[in-house]
């Protein structure tokens, strides 16, 4: 019998075949993808972000949770810095930011 992952749903069947981990390399690689076709600063007050991506670097503009079907959605991505990240995270929208969500929801017919 194979092994359950332990944070995994019940239909979860192991291994290769894990869904957690499936749903983390396909974020793994969106993310690096929006990673190699930006610039690495921030979006939002235009600090450098270095060489190396991390998974903060990566803002959904409308929260997955809400949103799951904009979840790899790239334009629903916002490139930013752990300062204004967590900014946000705590309900500091900026102009700049909230300019970007109402052009997600333009974009998406969300109102
Ligand atoms: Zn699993
Ligand atoms: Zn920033």
């Amino acid at each position: 019998m194979k092994k359950k992952c332990k944070n995994c749903p019940p239909r979860c069947e192991g291994g290769n075949k894990c869904s957690r981990k499936a749903e983390i390399s396909k974020r793994n690689e969106f993310f690096l993808d929006i990673w190699r076709k930006n610039k690495h600063i921030c979006e939002n007050c235009g600090k450098w972000l270095g060489n190396e991506p991390l998974s903060y670097h990566f803002d959904h503009l409308l929260e997955k949770n809400k949103f799951p079907e904009l979840k790899f959605e790239e334009f629903n991505i916002f490139l930013t810095c752990l300062d204004c990240h967590s900014r946000k995270t705590n309900g500091f929208i900026s102009e700049i930011v909230q300019n970007r969500i109402n052009q997600v929801k333009l974009k998406f017919n969300i109102l």
